[in-house]
């Protein structure tokens, strides 16, 4: 007799690390001395963590990746079931504030090897060019210090790498065609095209989003059974846990897991010398690097730098100009939700696979500046009673009675860009951690632009979901997306990061992931923080040992570096792109 397909039901053997249904890492992976001085340490595993480690591994760098969280072994220590994924965000201790305080936890951060990318949904839209200039186009917010083609070559190379499944014409920003095909769509998005498609709104249909339409190299396709939030077992969907982190311990990269990076340390000569961590034991210990990145998150990021305060940098590392922790962003998340008589059985597709950009840019006839993106959302059984609860102030046998009835329904998420503010920002609480570190205080307060672009926003969603043919329609207030914090900028006086995501105070100190966006656009966030993770890694690359021995700041462009993306990806795919 054959053996079973992937010989099922077979438990993981203790020199395997498992990632994915058919995806293996042979453990052991290298493991530097704790003497050992490294190249460059990286705080967080995350989207932007991943990438990094895996190019600069690639080129040949002594990496170490500290990650706060586990290094997930998915066939041992993930299930398909909503209830039973909570471990995989970060729920450590936050205290959150202001006139519109977020919910953190599940609703933004990750924690473990791939962070947020391991529960994300993977929509992947690019920016627009106009993001990259709002205060100039529109006299808010802030421009970025670099422009939409700096980042288009990075785009092209992530959109291979995850890969990106899509329309083969993409119409809004700059138009553009995917290089995987589109996925079949689900109840949910044959709502959102049956709305928009009789309100004369273009939708984009199967796509952008990081989830196989086929197999790719040791991973199978998309099998459309909707746990993409809770980790996707399978493997289909991209992130940087099954993308890059293989690739990069097969190049020599270790990771440190459960292991939080407590703070910075400079040395005499005012060049960051390494970091202090807490390792799986609890016991504190010291990691010599030549230089740092960090990476760990729009909260995360910011509340390192304030904590790793010392003489010389009393306000936090990086923060002579008083900007770290502030102008945070999230995007506005309002679900609308729609009840149908025919029964739409949202969960059937991954909840990201269909969405209109077509309100995206500032329109002059709104009385607000900037605009929003109308999305599949799709929550699985447990969030879609939350958002009743919310939404319907259900409760008791009316809640239960609103879940029996949970196959009828379709929801759309808004995504609205609220701009950049400096009192939303991210300090240091009085409140502890268990390893004595102090939290993360959170403040949020919508401003004018803000609210008027929620309430448009709001109103062109239902009326989508009414012209879907719902005959019910009610929605839930909510964010999603934090970034910014440590924005990226020309003036030192005004950011706290150059344009390759170097700190301006401290040469060899850097920043990479969504904490350094100026802006945040109405796309989702994970495709951009991962292209400009791989920018900043070609950068690196480019200046060589010049980063560990000197502060002068060459900011010559890097050369894009494609073989460095991991084997296989670069030139795969439908050929759309030169
Ligand atoms: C439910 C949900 C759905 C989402 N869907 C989408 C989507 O469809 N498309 C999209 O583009 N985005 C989506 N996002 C957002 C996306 O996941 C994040 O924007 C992205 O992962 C952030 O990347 P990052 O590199 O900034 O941080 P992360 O990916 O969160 O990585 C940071 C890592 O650093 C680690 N870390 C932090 N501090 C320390 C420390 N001191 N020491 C050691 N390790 C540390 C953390 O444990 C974490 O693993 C979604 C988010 C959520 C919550
Ligand atoms: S729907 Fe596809 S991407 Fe989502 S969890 Fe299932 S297999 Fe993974």
């Amino acid at each position: 007799m054959k053996m079973p397909i992937l010989g099922a039901f077979k438990a993981p053997k203790n020199d395997e690390h498992r990632v994915g249904l058919l995806q293996t890492i042979h453990a052991p992976m290298k493991r530097f001395d704790r003497e050992d001085e490294v190249d460059y340490v990286i705080v967080g595993v995350g989207s932007a963590g991943g990438v990094l480690l895996q190019r600069l591994a690639r080129a040949g760098f002594k990496v170490v990746g500290m990650e706060a969280g586990p290094f997930w072994d998915t066939e041992r220590d993930w299930v398909s079931d909503e209830s039973g994924s909570h471990k995989l965000y970060w729920t450590e201790p936050r205290v959150t504030g202001g006139t519109d305080p977020l919910a953190l936890g599940a609703n933004n951060s990750g924690q473990g090897v791939g962070g947020g990318s391991v529960h994300w949904a993977a929509f992947s839209p690019r920016l627009h060019p106009s993001d990259f200039e709002v205060y100039t186009r529109d006299g808010v917010g802030a421009d970025w210090p670099i422009d939409y083609a700096d980042i288009l070559p990075y785009y092209e190379q992530l959109e291979l790498e995850m890969p990106v499944s899509g329309p083969a014409y993409y119409p809004w920003g700059h138009p553009h065609g995917y290089p995987y095909g589109p996925h079949p769509t689900g109840g949910v998005g044959n709502a959102l095209i049956k709305g928009c498609t009789a309100l004369r709104i273009p939708v984009s249909i199967g796509g952008p989003v990081a989830i196989l339409a086929g197999s790719h190299g040791d991973r199978p396709h998309c099998i459309y059974r909707g746990f993409c939030i809770q980790g996707c077992k399978v493997g289909a969907k991209a992130s940087t846990l099954v993308t890059h982190v293989p690739d990069a311990l097969r190049n020599g990269a270790e990771i440190r897991d459960r292991c939080m990076v407590s703070r910075i340390e400079l040395g005499k000569d005012g060049r960051a010398c390494g970091v202090y961590y807490f390792d799986r034991e609890g016991d504190e210990q010291f990691q010599r690097a030549k230089a740092v990145i960090v990476a760990g998150y729009a909260i995360e990021s910011p509340r390192l730098l304030l904590s790793s305060a010392t003489k010389g940098h009393e306000g936090g590392l990086a923060n002579s100009s008083g900007t770290v922790g502030k102008y945070l962003m999230a995007q506005a998340g309002n679900v609308v939700l729609g009840r149908f008589e025919q029964p739409v059985r949202m969960y059937k597709a991954p909840p990201a696979h269909a969405l209109t950009e077509e309100f995206y840019e500032t329109n002059p006839k709104n009385d607000f500046a900037r605009g929003f993106a109308i999305q599949t959302v799709a929550p699985l059984p447990i969030a879609f009673g939350k958002q009743m609860v919310a939404a319907r102030k259900a409760w008791g046998w009316g809640l239960r009675r609103e879940m029996m009835d949970y196959n009828h329904w379709a929801s759309f998420g808004l995504l609205g860009e609220i701009l950049p503010w400096a009192d939303n920002t991210v300090t240091l609480a009085e409140d502890k951690d268990r390893f004595g570190l102090r939290v993360a205080h959170v403040t949020f307060n919508l401003h004018d632009n803000d609210k008027k672009l929620i309430a448009a926003a709001k109103k062109k969603t239902e009326e989508v979901m009414w012209a879907a043919g719902a005959t019910t329609v009610v929605q839930e207030s909510r964010y999603a997306h934090l970034v910014g914090g440590c924005r990226m900028g020309s003036d030192p006086e005004t950011s706290v990061v150059d344009r390759f995501g170097r700190s301006h105070d401290v040469a060899n100190l850097f920043v990479c992931d969504g904490s350094v966006f100026p802006t945040q656009g109405s796309a989702n966030p994970g495709l951009t923080i991962q292209a400009l993770a791989a920018r900043t890694a070609d950068y690196l690359i480019s200046q060589g040992d010049r980063v560990f021995t000197s502060d002068i700041r060459d900011m010559t462009e890097p050369k894009i570096r494609r073989q460095l993306a991991p084997p296989e990806t670069w030139g795969k795919g439908v050929p759309r792109l030169k």
